[in-house]
Parts: C-alpha cells; structure tokens; sequence
C-alpha cells in the first residue's frame, strides 16, 4: 500500500459514518429541544478579530495559550474562535436584535490544548444563549434545556454542579482573600499556580495539580462573599431546579476556566468518563461580556456542550446509537443501458436510500458490492428484465426468493418490502400502498 503524504495533524480526527451519522443526529435532537424552547440558530464566523476574543480574559487559558491567533494577507490580526460564547455577543452588540435574544449554535471551536482523549485542538459544540435578561428564571431554563437534553440522548450519569460567582463588585473583596490565603503559604504552591497568583487568583484554583489540592480545599469560599442581590438570585436558581426535578449539587468551587462568568455556574460532568476530562458541558452568566465588545449593558447567559465529549460518555453507557444511514436498495444493471440508471434516481427520488454499481462490472461483482452495502434488497436488472419492462427483487437479508415485477410495480413492491422489515428502520411511508409482497407475486 501507497503511504500517506500527509496525516491528519494532532489534535484533529477524520469522522466517517457511523461516528458522523451520530454526531449529526446529535446536533438534530440539540436543535428540536432548543426550538421547542424559542432557541432561533445564528451561525458565527469561524474567525473574529483576536480583541473579540481576548474580551473572554486574558488570564485564561483558552486565551493566552491556546488561541489559533494569525495575521492574515490583510494585515488584521484574527483568531480562530475557541468557543462561541464571545461571537454570539459580538453579533449582538453589532446587529442589535430584540431583547431578550435567545439563540443557540452548533459546530466547531479550536484550541490549541494539549490533544488526548476527549482533548481535542478542533472540537464541536452546541450551545445556546439568552442576551437581555437578569431573571434567574432564563438560568433555570437554559440549564434544564440541557439536562432535558441529556436525559433525551439517554444519557443518565450525569451530574449537574451550580454555583454563583456573585457579581462583579463583589469580586474584589473575595479575590483580596483568596490571594492572602494563597500568599500565607506560597510553598505549598506550584510553580505554575504561583505564576497563576499573580494575574488571577481565581484562576488557581482551576489548578488540577495533586499539590495543590490541600491549600485549594482550605481556600476561602466566594458564596461566602456574594451580595443579597446575587444570592436571592442564586436561591431563586436552585429552588426553580427542584420544582423542575433537575437534580443538582451546588459545588462552591466551581468557577469555570473563563473569566467572564458572574453569578450562576454550572457544569455538567459525565461519570461515565475519566475525572480528568469529565466535563461534558458547562455556562453561566456573563453580565459583562457583552458591555466589554460595546453593546451596552445587557446581561447574558447561556450554555455550551462538548459533542465529541458527549458521545464519549454515551458510549461509556452504551447510549445514543448511530441511526441507520446505510442503503436499502441496491441497483445491480447486467445490460448496461439506462435503466440502472433511471432506476436508481426513481427509488431515490421516492426518498428511499439506494446505490448502484459503476463500472460495468460482472453480475457476481454487483452481487458482491450489493451483499457488502449491507442494503436489505437488490433490484436486478438484466436482460430479460430489460426485454420485457420488468425488474426482479431479490431479498439480501433473512431469506425470501427472487421475484420479478413490472417496473411500473417497482416502487410500491420496494415499499411493502422494506416497510415489513421493521427491524432494518427502513419503513418508507406511503399511506396509499396497499401493494403486498404476495399480491405481486401472483
Ligand atoms: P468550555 O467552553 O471550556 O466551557 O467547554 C464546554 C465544553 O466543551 C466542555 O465541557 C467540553 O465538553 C467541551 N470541550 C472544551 N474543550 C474541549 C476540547 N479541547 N476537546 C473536546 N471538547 C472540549
């Protein structure tokens, strides 16, 4: 076998059905929930100017490490966007749409993180967001879209953490006693964590360094410091959760890795997969964000899944099969004139998933492509068939013989077929077909 010139750089995967066949039926339950909750679906460019992202913080590690930033043939600086979160609010504050805006998205975002399973530089996401309101009420319902969501896909060990970040005048206090906190024993800090310190103390204790986890557990708490404000707000959150029957802890050191989030926190971990790369998803509120790209001082909140993540944990529970893509019918042409061709767009054309041999192979190599399909019947055409206008179906799966019908029959035979055989979920509907396998036969 030839070698590849190039491979697929690190950090980035070849998809091939069924793994894509999954992953779009994936995005398709994502996006009935989110309609049936008012969601309309924007699509952002994949590229904004770097400042549109560097509004997420600095401190960061999406932005300061791992951002895919370049200048292009025009000069300008750009990133390849890392999340959505921060596009979604720049095309608010640049097209202003009515408030409260809801919105939800789907496709890929790009890190340049260190690649390993379920850690990937180009991943997907859905996600959805709601610019415009301060009501808890949108928290509640934008995280119980996404247990709704989990819990549709089948995906049970999920663990859903909520936390508030309290607002922004509340921060400072809190970080004055977390860094004196941490300054009280630097040596028993990282390295890295030490540097951390110095731009955000919030950000350390993101820190997932074993010697680190003693003074991050001892660490002040900032639900200790939020506002009355913020945490009726948060009260509101969890008592509106369990009316709802999302289950839910509230985890106090939940403070996510972007620093835009105030108030209401969440994330969602899948127990299914390893702790190291468990979160599946995650949001909050971003009261800021959106003042910080010039649109005014409208809140937001909202939510994003990792796809890749979320069908690792399905598979870790055996959830969420592929759905069937595969073909149906296979169009086996011995003659060699147009009607494989003809044939094969009519059966198409009559929303039934249908292939054929190119080639002008033997009939025992049709055969054979037609058995590999995995296609439940084959339509053959040869030259009798082709002589007297007819076409023979010949079952590929569980039995059954050969059995010729006028191709005037062709497609309502097809459908009492395929709409037997329940199990290959190949029903084609046709509430006017009465056409029976045996009917055609006689
Ligand atoms: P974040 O935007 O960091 O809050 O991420 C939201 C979700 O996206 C996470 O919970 C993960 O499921 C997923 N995610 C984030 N980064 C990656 C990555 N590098 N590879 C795969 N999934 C990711």
């Amino acid at each position: 076998m030839a070698r590849p010139t190039f491979q697929a750089l690190p950090g980035t995967r070849d998809l091939f059905s069924p793994d894509t066949d999954r992953m779009r039926e994936l995005v398709s339950v994502f996006a009935e929930q989110a309609a049936t909750a008012g969601f309309a679906l924007v699509v952002p460019p994949m590229f904004e100017d770097v400042g549109v992202f560097r509004r997420l913080g600095e401190a960061s590690d999406v932005v300061s490490k791992e951002l895919y930033d370049f200048h292009d043939k025009g000069g300008r600086h750009i990133a390849l966007r890392p999340e959505q979160t921060a596009s979604v609010c720049r095309m608010f504050a640049e097209n202003r749409p009515l408030v409260p805006w809801k919105a939800w998205y789907a496709g890929p975002n790009f890190r340049h993180d260190k690649p390993q399973k379920g850690r990937y530089r180009q991943f997907d996401q859905v996600g959805a967001e709601v610019i415009g309101s301060h009501d808890p009420d949108v928290d509640i319902e934008l995280i119980a879209l996404a247990a709704r969501f989990y819990a549709r896909i089948g995906l049970h060990r999920v663990r859903l953490m909520v936390n508030s970040l309290g607002d922004a005048a509340d921060r400072p206090r809190y970080l004055s006693a977390l860094r004196a906190h941490f300054e009280a024993d630097l040596d028993a800090l990282s390295e890295q964590s030490r540097a951390t310190l110095l731009v955000n103390p919030l950000r350390v204790l993101d820190s997932k360094r074993p010697g680190d986890a003693a003074l991050i557990e001892a660490a002040p708490v900032l639900l200790d410091y939020i506002s009355d404000e913020a945490a009726a707000a948060f009260a509101r959150v969890q008592a509106g959760l369990a009316a709802l029957d999302v289950d839910f802890d509230v985890s106090p050191r939940l403070v996510r890795g972007l620093d835009y989030y105030t108030r209401t926190t969440f994330e969602f971990a899948a127990d299914g997969l390893d702790a190291a790369q468990n979160a599946v998803g995650g949001g909050g509120r971003y009261d800021g964000l959106i003042a910080d790209l010039g649109g005014g001082e409208e809140p937001g909140v909202g939510f994003a899944l990792g796809v890749d993540r979320t069908l690792l944990a399905c598979d870790a529970e055996e959830a969420f099969p592929a759905p069937s893509t595969g073909v149906q019918v296979w169009v086996i042409d011995t003659v060699g004139a147009l009607d494989g061709l003809q044939i094969a767009d009519e059966i198409r054309r009559a929303g039934v998933r249908c292939d054929r041999s190119f080639d002008g192979r033997s009939m025992k190599a049709q055969m054979k492509a037609a058995d590999r399909s995995g296609a439940t019947l084959a339509v053959i055409i040869g030259a009798d068939e082709a002589s007297n206008a007819t076409a023979s179906i010949r079952p590929l799966r569980g039995g059954g013989d050969q059995y010729q019908v006028p191709r005037a029959d062709l497609l309502s035979a097809l459908r009492a077929t395929l709409g037997a055989d329940a199990d290959h979920g190949s029903a084609i509907s046709s509430p006017t077909s009465t056409t029976t396998r045996e009917t055609l036969e006689s």
